[in-house]
């Protein structure tokens, strides 16, 4: 069994989640980022670092910290499909479900939530804030200044 983490945002998650694992596995990494096409393909998310092993014959668990458009876990799914692992399934800690753009249902998933913009835990807001031994939600207000008399002006 190979789990391939989505880096950056998910090394902590994958850390934790490797040694509760009970099976042999090994780790690997891909960096990748989507280019935002509508439609599920390997050709809609850019591999910037690939996988350092192949995964043909292998098992394979796609784990990213977050499932949000879908576009990413879709795309890779199919790209690990297409290079004839024994079997490709994905996992990720938080789900918005309410963001989906493309029709992935990820086969493992931590918890859902709503459409917050999340950072801690290996995730990062414009690559601060990956060290926080906590996930927290970005106060709208902070990104999108229309929310701030919605939300109140509290800082
Ligand atoms: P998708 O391809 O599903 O649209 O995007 C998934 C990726 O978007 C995740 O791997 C993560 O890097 C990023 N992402 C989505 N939502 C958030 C968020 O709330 N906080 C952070 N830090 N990254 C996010
Ligand atoms: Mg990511």
């Amino acid at each position: 069994m190979v789990v391939v983490g989505l880096l950056d945002g998910v090394f902590m998650f994958v850390a934790d989640l490797s040694r509760d694992i009970e099976v042999p596995h090994v780790v690997d990494f891909v960096v990748a980022s989507s280019y935002g096409a509508n439609t599920v393909s390997s050709g809609n998310v850019k591999i910037k670092k690939d996988a350092s092993a192949s995964v043909r014959g292998k098992h394979v668990l796609i784990v990213d910290d977050i499932c949000d458009s879908g576009r990413t876990l879709a795309s890779l799914a199919e790209l690990f499909r297409s290079r004839e692992a024994a079997s490709v399934r994905t996992c990720c800690l938080l789900d918005k479900t309410c963001r989906r753009v493309v029709d992935v249902q990820p086969d493992y998933v931590g918890a859902v939530i709503d459409d917050h913009f999340v950072v801690g835990y290996g995730m990062d807001w414009d690559a601060k804030y990956r060290s926080l031994p906590f996930i927290g939600i970005v106060k709208p207000h902070l990104y999108d200044p229309a929310a701030r008399v919605e939300e109140g002006d509290d800082g």
